[in-house]
């Protein structure tokens, strides 16, 4: 399911004192917002079932309790068939704000060479989001790291994106799966995934690559969407790198192997504890496939455990 999303989907170390005191998007407040909880979707998480009637699954969305979507699936100026700003217009009919999208390059491997193809890539579409008004341009695919010196390139391309979506209004974002948390370092032909997997005296010789990306990227361009369930797949602690990197981590995807409520892999509560106390305000809830009930139920299911919980504002 994580490849078939990827698919479909198309060293300046963080300081910890300074959270930056800007949020990622100053929103204004809704009505669901007065009614106390506020918290969007990745609409991937419906997947095809969304295309029977967008107009009508979308207002369905709001009013589960979405405020908010991240779009998935842009591709040559469309989504779901049809062009952003027709997206968009349904979208404002039913109240739900287009605040950020999914979108990868056209290349999985960065070299000096492609470099180029990559930012005319980022160019064209961080210009087709800013009509659209979306604020945030997130990349949710992992660009092929092997050493440390990729994940070097990988954050120059990176800070060329966050340039480029910054002088188009918009942020530039990374969103990371499990990959991201596998160990590498100069000489490794690929990245190992798993502590376990290197010998207990050698792992201090190793470096994470998503701490490489954090490092090799400018904070002033480059911010991180973690994804707290990939994080945990990835045998990590979300809440401890949301303590570690404040003001880099600005916003999140909230994901569990099932629906929210139904498995006991995730501590919902310290992560939402730690992101109201890190200021961020940006939260997508994802749902990937799922056998017991319809993607939307799904999705449903998921704001119902939100709205529920005394945890989430
Ligand atoms: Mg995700």
């Amino acid at each position: 399911m994580r490849n078939a999303s990827l698919l479909t989907l198309g060293g300046l170390l963080a300081s910890r004192e300074t959270v930056s005191a800007a949020t990622v998007t100053n929103h204004p407040t809704t009505q669901a917002t007065q009614a106390g909880k506020n918290f969007g979707l990745q609409i991937y998480s419906l997947g095809r079932e969304l295309d029977a009637d967008i107009p009508g699954g979308l207002k369905k969305v709001k009013s589960y309790g979405y405020n908010y979507i991240e779009l998935a699936g842009y591709r040559e100026g469309k989504i779901h068939g049809m062009t952003l700003k027709e997206f968009k217009k349904i979208c404002d009919d039913c109240g739900l704000e287009i605040r950020s999208t999914h979108v990868n390059p056209p290349v999985r491997e960065y070299t000096k060479e492609n470099k180029q193809q990559i930012m005319d890539y980022w160019k064209e579409t961080a210009a087709a989001h800013a009509e659209i008004g979306c604020k945030l341009l997130i990349q949710p695919g992992q660009p092929v790291t092997r050493n440390t010196a990729d994940t070097q390139m990988i954050g120059e391309v990176f800070n060329g994106a966050g340039e480029i979506a910054k002088n188009a209004g918009l942020k530039f974002g990374y969103h990371n799966h499990d990959g991201e948390f596998s160990f590498i370092k100069d000489d490794t032909k690929q990245a190992i995934f798993g502590r376990r997997m290197i010998p207990w005296k050698e792992q201090s010789q190793y470096q994470i690559v998503y701490d490489n990306y954090l490092k090799y990227t400018d904070p002033a361009l480059v911010f991180f969407e973690m994804d707290v369930y990939w994080t945990v797949m990835g045998q990590q602690d979300p809440v401890e790198y949301m303590q570690k990197y404040k003001d880099r981590i600005r916003a999140l995807h909230i994901k569990d192997k099932a629906i929210f409520g139904e498995s006991g892999m995730m501590n919902f509560e310290t992560i939402f504890n730690q992101a109201y106390a890190n200021n961020i305000s940006d939260f997508f809830v994802e749902l990937e496939g799922i056998k017991k009930c319809t993607q939307f139920e799904g999705v449903k299911g998921c704001a119902d455990y939100l709205l529920k919980s005394d945890f989430v504002k």
